[in-house]
């Protein structure tokens, strides 16, 4: 675009060259000097003939009718033009005949046509009776105008032949045709980006219609001079429709679902303003002689008038209303889906070289808490989260509610570290704890990044893109950002793969549980262990449970898995018992989804009598999520707890966190979380570990320090009172056997095989 600024210009200077050197060069020789305008008014006619038919040609043009129209009708002009300077050249003389006449009026009519033609291909749905009407209201006006000043004053109607007046009326309303096609144009064409194109095409016949009428205002008057300037003005006009061709670029959608707010001074104004003029004129011609009947008519025309005015305001009220409605997110304010993929759609357009990303966030568990907490605690967390999306972002970025608990943000003009410096800024501001009521949830999110031009041109294949990239974000493990590359449809093949090989795995036994041992901190005996799933795939080889087992929740395929593990870690751990070694707990992981589904008690109940194993031997492992549904399954909780289970809250303080609830529920163990551990020499989670552990004491419960590595890291926790531990220090998860021969001899620290 810059390329046709600059040419335009030379273009412009080009004309402006010829105009004056051509004066000053044939200064002595006035017919040649006579030629000068006409012969770049005909430059201007062969240069709109090129363009229109090469917009015309163009494959990506959508209005080649209209280009293809233009060019025949500037084809009959040039024609005429021809002629014209045919005389001139012959006779010396520049007056015109009645051969320039005609076809210069078949242009104009040509022209009428395509403008209707345009007019009708871009508004299939904006355009209404209402312009329309406006319009015409306009257009009568200016025409009877035009017809009582300029042209009956020089026309006696009795002395001309019924043919001649049809001639003479003809140019006026024809040009008075194309002023309103080309007034409900430049309207139509007010907001859409081919709209500086169309503004040259506006001005050219703006101009074409002010110099025709100009020229027959003087020439029943004798005034009319060849280098005057109604011959500037039909030069502007035509070098201007010639570069509407030019500078047409590669067109674009019509938005058609735009709700049009009329804008009062555009539209109203011309019709209500020539009416009064229009009455006034017409007061005036009758020498301002009013009486009572065209007094009572002014006032009802006024009222008309204003009454129109108020119904207009209203209807703007309206079209608000309705327009706030389809392109916002009433709960959040936010605009919405529909808004979205008209603004980004608009911005690939408009985007010369720069970058577009697209982050679509979408919020971890958050149907868990909608379904438990109600929907109003829902929905100000979703209000909550959208304000602190709002807050990080820069004013290139715009966000938008998509619907349920998913948010997209679009980045224009995307550098790759300030996508990421956002993405990383949503998703710490997400993760501070929310306060609502009683509540202090704490939520996360996931991120998924597409960018364009890099992953796709299309909403559908950005949407697609970043919609994978954030299942990915999810999958490894939620919290995070992810950027769409080629090879994550890869990664999304082999969730599938996992997805169907699952139900295999259990009929053809590809699972083993792993064990690994608790331990008394300081003293360092074990006192319990936990079963851990591990699947050996065929092909795959090993997958670990952070990936396989978020799928199998997802299907609902957890349930007979857990169902498998449950029986599984009782009949193992009863069989150690009988063989005569140290009787100890095993904590076997369950998921929400096992508790959701139903069946749970019945399902431990059975596990437990077929392996003989006593329910103090038990512990089941629920995450923090299981607070958020309490009424359920606080239910099954207890009746855990009246059988003698124990129960312990796994990854303590990653999740959903209510310190209440925690008292109501009959909970025995916490097990702090990993990442506690791992950044234990961080003063401020040192302080978190101690007030959960100083916390536990407090409800009487044991809590259990996750992942374990270092001596250090055991120091710390010992120093800060903390009992039991489970980490790869003291062993990774092993094989039953391997860890039949840790109970038998003590344990020490072992391979995970
Ligand atoms: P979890 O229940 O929190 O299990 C602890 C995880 O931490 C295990 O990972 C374990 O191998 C690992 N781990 C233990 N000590 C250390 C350490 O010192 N350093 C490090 N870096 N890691 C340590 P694993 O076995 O990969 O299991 C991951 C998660 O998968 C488990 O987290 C649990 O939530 C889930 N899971 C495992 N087995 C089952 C199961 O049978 N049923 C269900 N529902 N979930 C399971
Ligand atoms: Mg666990
Ligand atoms: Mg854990």
């Amino acid at each position: 675009m810059l390329k046709k600024k600059r040419s335009l210009i030379i273009i412009i200077l080009i004309n402006l060259l010829v105009l004056f050197g051509w004066d000053i060069i044939f200064q002595d020789n006035a017919w040649l000097k006579s030629l000068n305008l006409p012969i770049i008014h005909t430059m201007g006619i062969l240069f709109s003939i090129i363009e229109f038919y090469k917009a015309y040609r163009r494959k990506d043009s959508h209005h080649i009718g209209f280009w293809l129209l233009l060019t025949i009708g500037t084809t009959v002009y040039f024609l005429g033009n021809l002629s014209w300077i045919f005389v001139q050249i012959l006779n010396g003389n520049t007056t015109f005949t009645g051969v320039e006449y005609f076809l210069w009026m078949i242009a104009r009519i040509i022209y009428l046509v395509a403008l209707f033609y345009c007019i009708r291909e871009i508004n299939k749905t904006r355009f209404n009776k209402i312009y329309f009407f406006n319009f015409l209201i306009f257009m009568i006006t200016t025409a009877s105008v035009t017809l009582y000043y300029l042209i009956e004053p020089t026309l006696d109607y009795a002395e001309q032949s019924l043919t001649t007046i049809i001639i003479i009326l003809m140019y006026p309303t024809i040009n008075l045709s194309i002023l309103l096609m080309i007034s409900i144009l430049t309207y139509l064409v007010h907001k859409r980006i081919e709209h500086k194109t169309m503004l040259f095409l506006v001005v050219g016949f703006l101009a074409t219609f002010i110099g025709d009428t100009y020229y027959t205002y003087l020439e029943p008057r004798d005034r009319y001079q060849p280098d005057g300037l109604v011959n500037y003005l039909w030069i502007i006009g035509i070098w201007s429709i010639g570069l509407a061709g030019y500078l047409i670029k590669k067109q674009t959608k019509s938005k058609n679902f735009a709700i049009e707010h009329i804008s009062l001074p555009k539209v109203v104004i011309p019709p209500y303003v020539s009416t009064i003029i229009l009455i006034f004129l017409v007061i005036h011609s009758y020498g301002w002689a009013v009486n009572s009947l065209s007094f009572g008519l002014l006032i009802v025309i006024g009222m008309i008038i204003f009454r129109q005015l108020l119904m207009i305001k209203e209807n703007n009220k309206l079209i608000d209303e309705f327009s706030y409605l389809a392109y916002h997110d009433p709960l959040t304010n936010l605009s919405n889906r529909t808004k979205f993929k008209d603004t980004l759609e608009i911005e690939m357009e408009n985007a010369q070289d720069e970058k577009i990303a697209l982050l679509l966030i979408d919020l971890d568990r958050f149907k868990v808490t909608n379904d438990t907490l109600g929907h109003q605690v829902g929905d100000e967390l979703l209000v909550q989260s959208a304000r602190r999306i709002e807050e990080v972002l820069a004013p290139n970025m715009q966000l938008f509610r998509l619907g349920g608990d998913e948010f997209a943000v679009i980045i224009v003009g995307a550098y790759d570290s300030i996508c990421k410096q956002t993405a990383d800024k949503i998703l710490q501001n997400i993760e501070k704890t929310f306060k609502l009521n009683e509540y202090e949830i704490s939520l996360t999110s996931s991120i998924g990044i597409s960018v364009y031009p890099d992953n796709g041109s299309s909403y559908e294949e950005l949407f697609k893109f970043a919609d994978t990239a954030m299942y990915l974000a999810k999958d490894s493990g939620k919290n995070r950002f992810q950027y769409y590359d080629g090879d994550l449809s890869e990664i999304m093949n082999r969730r599938l793969r996992i997805e169907s090989d699952l139900r295999k795995g259990l009929d053809s036994h590809q699972f083993e549980l792993y064990y690994q041992p608790k331990v008394e901190l300081f003293s360092k005996e074990m006192m319990g262990m936990e079963a851990l799933l591990r699947w050996h795939h065929p092909d795959l080889g090993p997958i670990s449970p952070g990936e396989f087992i978020p799928i199998a929740e997802e299907t609902g395929q957890i349930v007979a898995i857990g169902e498998w593990v449950l029986r599984n870690a009782c009949i193992q751990t009863k069989k150690w018992q009988d063989m005569g070694l140290p009787a100890i707990r095993v904590s076997v992981n369950v998921s929400v989804k096992q508790f959701q589904h139903g069946g749970l008690v019945a399902i431990v109940k059975r596990a437990l009598e077929e392996s003989g194993l006593e329910p103090r031997y038990l512990e089941i492992e629920v995450t923090e999520s299981i607070m958020q549904n309490t009424t359920e399954s606080s239910e099954v909780l207890h009746q855990f707890r009246e059988m003698g289970i124990e129960i312990s809250i796994d990854d303590f303080g990653t999740g959903y966190s209510s310190l209440n609830v925690i008292q109501q529920l009959p909970i025995n163990t916490i097990k702090l979380d990993r990442s506690f551990i791992t950044n234990i020499e961080d003063e401020s989670q040192l302080s978190m570990v101690k007030t959960i552990i100083n916390l536990g004491e407090n409800l009487n419960l044991d809590v259990v320090a996750e992942g374990i590595e270092t001596e250090y890291q055991l120091s710390k926790l010992i120093e800060s009172r903390c009992k039991i531990g489970q980490g790869y220090l003291f062993s990774r998860p092993i094989k039953a056997d391997q860890f039949e021969l840790l109970l038998r001899n003590g344990y020490t620290v072992a391979e995970e095989q």
